[in-house]
């Protein structure tokens, strides 16, 4: 009896990975074609500053429209180009899909038009070679300042290679673009490394966020880092805020700037122009309680 049910979940278990193999290996091949098309579009969340309760800067998140499963997650296709080359052409589509749009709100946007825009680099992007040339010429075709620019890379990206890795920063910021180092503390947090890497910003990963109202290790933590990249001039954005309690504390530790579906979630880009143009700032998200008392 015991034996029947081990092989009927054995049997299970084997569609079930079948299927999920199955879809991996569709989801690369469409996902090849879906490059150029409509089915890729970018999504866009205001940063916002918790010292003047504006909007500093957008982040550029990729969203695939699949024709039969839907929307599917990043958190799935990326992997999945990472695996594949594909991964360089799409993140080129990004980035220069994303200069453009900077570039272009400047013209149609005028004063309430974002000043930055951050962008995603994969690892795989990281180390290519090519990365700070196609970078200028993504900037001089769209026309967009490099300094409008923010790159974002993960810490997986340069934990192989300290040296190239800081060699390729400094290439980048050369050209006048900036970089932030994305989901700060949610791997093997490399505090060490803070200083051998010219980096400008650090966005804390969601994990150290959720706890941080309960005046906890969190908060402790985050204070400890405030106190040491003020003195590096690294300036830090909090991942994931989703609410007022969590703003108020981030306030209170001296967190510069915070993303979050507290103040904004991800729009297509008609939904954020319209938000950018009728927000009153991070002030009129705050409820009761005065976030900006002067
Ligand atoms: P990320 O770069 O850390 O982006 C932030 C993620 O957190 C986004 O998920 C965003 O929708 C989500 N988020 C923002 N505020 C909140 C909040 O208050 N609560 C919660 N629970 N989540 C929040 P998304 O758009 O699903 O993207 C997931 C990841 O996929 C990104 O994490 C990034 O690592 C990757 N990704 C997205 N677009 C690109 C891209 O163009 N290129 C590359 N290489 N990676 C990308
Ligand atoms: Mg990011
Ligand atoms: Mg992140
Ligand atoms: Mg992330």
């Amino acid at each position: 009896e015991a034996k029947r049910a081990g092989r009927a979940q054995h049997v299970i278990f084997d569609d079930k990975m079948h299927t999920q193999v199955h879809r991996r290996m569709q989801l690369e091949n469409e996902l090849r074609d879906a490059i150029g098309t409509d089915q890729l579009s970018l999504h866009y969340q205001p940063i916002v500053s918790l010292v003047t309760g504006e909007i500093t800067a957008v982040e550029a998140l990729l969203r695939w429209q699949h024709p039969k499963f839907g929307s599917i997650s990043p958190a799935e296709f990326i992997p999945i180009a990472q695996e594949s080359d594909m991964i360089l052409r799409l993140g080129e589509w990004v980035l220069s899909t994303g200069c453009q749009q900077c570039a272009d709100w400047q013209k149609t946007l005028g004063s309430v038009a974002p000043r930055q825009i951050n962008i995603n680099l994969a690892r795989k992007q990281f180390e290519d070679p090519n990365l700070p040339n196609d970078i200028s010429s993504v900037l001089r075709k769209t026309g967009l300042p490099a300094e409008f620019l923010q790159l974002e890379v993960t810490e997986e990206s340069f934990a192989l290679n300290v040296n190239e890795a800081a060699r390729t920063m400094r290439s980048i910021r050369e050209l006048g673009v900036t970089l932030a180092i994305d989901d700060f503390g949610s791997g093997t947090a490399s505090f060490a490394a803070l200083n051998q890497f010219p980096v400008d910003v650090l966005k804390v990963d969601r994990s150290l966020i959720d706890n941080i109202e309960d005046s906890t290790g969190e908060a402790a933590l985050l204070h400890g880092l405030v106190v040491m990249v003020r003195n590096l001039g690294i300036k830090l954005v909090a991942e994931g805020v989703e609410t007022f309690e969590q703003l108020k504390a981030l306030q209170e530790l001296g967190c510069e700037s915070m993303q979050g579906y507290y103040f904004a979630r991800p729009m297509p880009v008609e939904n954020l122009e319209h938000f950018l143009k009728t927000n009153m700032g991070l002030q009129a998200c705050t409820t009761g309680a005065m976030a900006f008392a002067n």
